[in-house]
């Protein structure tokens, strides 16, 4: 790991905790785009968050821009929207001046050697809404060199926090996880708002546990899985699975040899919502919230069962609120 070479933007935060993100934020530097830095930090902090990534499209971060602003509870991480001519990917974690290539498509063979690049930078590459229902905007690349799936993107979705198109990813990598958790090659999924406009950030974000607030450890808690999304930073969301003493959380492996496995989710934040847990043989447990929004439920298990479980809270309407990574079981 003596490659890293992260930005002087590092924040310690509250030590090991829950740290909320948003890992897809656009300035005015972009096109599209209309805020300042400035303006982007102070949306940042009232949305609640405790981290961003900056991802202008086809240019790293410029000199000065955003140093300035990170604080001991703000970390700002540098990274790059690599817009090709067939998808977009988020390069997080990229040194002060660092670009990555995106004149390519996917005929050109030159995808691995810019995945590779950021890599060796200690970074992570993020396939950025890869149904995104305009030119260039669907992921065409094969995924196996990706690190992580922005199943939930908020930019084409402003009148409504989910849509179409971030459903047709999430079914995607629901299905990825069924193959992909037997092998331990995996694909977390995070969700960012991928903002441009007054009001966007944060909506989503995710929800990261990292052993403290610095890039390093939250693109590491990413990388695991160890985390979640959030439509809004008033829900919250605890879901863990316990078995012979043993517990674990969002993107941990828990052993329980044969025995019985419960498993637990508590949420706050999210009036009449229903709750749904899902393994690699699909949903296999529903269950609504009151009018208040705060539930805790429990499902039982085996591993022999279930290799994995995790779960999505949704509105009565059907739209998304939150969705966790699974809790690998074994
Ligand atoms: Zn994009
Ligand atoms: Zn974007």
């Amino acid at each position: 790991m003596s490659t890293m070479n992260f930005p002087p933007t590092r924040a310690v935060g509250r030590g090991a905790a829950w740290y909320r993100g948003d890992c897809h934020v656009h300035s005015l530097r972009s096109t599209g785009g209309e805020l300042t830095p400035e303006q982007l930090v102070i949306q940042a902090r009232a949305a609640g968050l405790d981290f961003i990534a900056t991802t202008e499209h086809r240019s790293a971060a410029a000199p000065g821009t955003w140093g300035h602003l990170a604080a001991d509870d703000l970390l700002i991480m540098l990274g790059e929207e690599v817009t090709t001519k067939t998808g977009h990917w988020l390069a997080l974690g990229l040194g002060p001046g660092e670009l990555v290539d995106w004149d390519y498509g996917v005929q050109d063979g030159l995808i691995d050697q810019c995945l590779d690049q950021v890599h060796r930078a200690g970074g992570l590459c993020v396939a950025a809404h890869p149904h995104a229902p305009y030119p260039s905007g669907e992921l065409l690349f094969p995924m196996h060199g990706f690190d992580v799936v922005e199943v939930w993107n908020g930019l084409w979705s402003s009148d409504l926090p989910w849509n179409a198109d971030n459903e047709t990813a999430l079914t995607d990598w629901a299905r990825s996880l069924t193959a992909d958790v037997p092998t331990g090659s995996w694909r977390p999924a995070m969700g960012n708002s991928d903002v441009h406009l007054d009001g966007q950030i944060g909506t989503p974000h995710t929800v990261v546990f990292a052993e403290e607030l610095s890039t390093e450890a939250v693109l590491a808690g990413i990388r695991a899985g160890r985390s979640w999304i959030a439509e809004s930073a008033d829900v919250d969301v605890s879901f863990t699975a316990s078995a012979n003493d043993r517990i674990a959380g969002v993107g941990e492996r828990l052993a329980s040899r044969g025995g019985q496995v419960t498993v637990r989710a508590a949420v706050r934040g999210i009036p009449t919502a229903t709750v749904s847990f899902h393994t690699d043989r699909g949903e296999v447990h529903r269950s609504a919230l009151s009018s208040d929004g705060a539930g805790a439920l429990q499902w039982n298990t085996k591993a022999d069962d279930s290799a994995f479980v995790r779960i999505e809270v949704r509105h009565p309407n059907g739209q998304v609120a939150a969705l966790t990574n699974p809790i690998i079981l074994t």
